[in-house]
């Protein structure tokens, strides 16, 4: 996994995100305030331009490139929260990188949501995408599976961890402020983290 990975991983991202920029605000249209595509699109499309501006050299500069864009591109709770993982990421990620690196570092991302939105899995957020496939990853390293094993097993939890948002009450973030209302809608953030995570499982390792 070098470089070109980490910013191939990143352009796919954005990519779907913008291809699924209108399914992400419907599900924000219904528990928060119809934002989500349009921010995430918008500073997807920021990360890319800054990978081009500033075409990292190393792994974990891409991350920090994009971490750090996120956080300023980004108005809405998912701004910060996936700057700051990405960029915890990025910090936690040795060179050369390999599956089990890979794997310690994004919990390490995961870990950085959680301290700065204080939210635990259960709560309705981007957590419960990103907290199981963490353990995903971590799981695969203990079997000694490949990295493109990996990464797939990683984005089935993802995308099981969003769906089993849609009966979740919300306890932080706007559509917490629902209460019961919340209950029957698939969590905007976890959703694209669950596109997020579909990227890197189909990025050639
Ligand atoms: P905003 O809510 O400010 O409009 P977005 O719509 O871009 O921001 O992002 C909303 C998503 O952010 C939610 O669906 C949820 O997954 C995530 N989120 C919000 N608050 C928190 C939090 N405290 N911890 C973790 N994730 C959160
Ligand atoms: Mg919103
Ligand atoms: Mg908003």
């Amino acid at each position: 996994m070098d470089t070109g990975f980490f910013v191939t991983w990143l352009r796919d991202a954005a990519t779907r995100i913008r291809l699924q920029r209108d399914r992400l605000t419907e599900l924000d249209a219904a528990i928060g305030d119809a934002d989500h595509g349009a921010n995430l699109d918008r500073g997807f499309t920021e990360v890319c331009k800054a990978l081009e501006d500033w075409p990292p050299t190393a792994p974990a500069q891409a991350l920090l490139t994009a971490g750090t864009t996120l956080i300023r591109r980004v108005g809405g709770a998912s701004g910060p929260l996936y700057g700051s993982a990405f960029r915890a990421m990025g910090k936690a990620l040795q060179d050369p990188v390999t599956l089990p690196g890979f794997a310690a570092a994004f919990e390490a991302g995961v870990v950085a949501v959680e301290r700065l939105g204080k939210a635990a899995p259960g709560d309705k957020t981007m957590i419960d995408a990103l907290a199981p496939a963490s353990r995903a990853l971590t799981a695969a390293v203990e079997k000694g599976l490949t990295p493109y094993e990996a990464f797939h097993r990683a984005a089935v939890a993802a995308e099981e961890g969003s769906r089993a948002t849609i009966p979740m009450r919300a306890r932080k973030g706007r559509a917490s402020y629902l209460g019961e209302r919340s209950v029957g809608h698939e969590d905007p953030g976890a959703a694209s983290s669950a596109l997020i995570l579909g990227a890197l499982a189909g990025v050639a390792v």
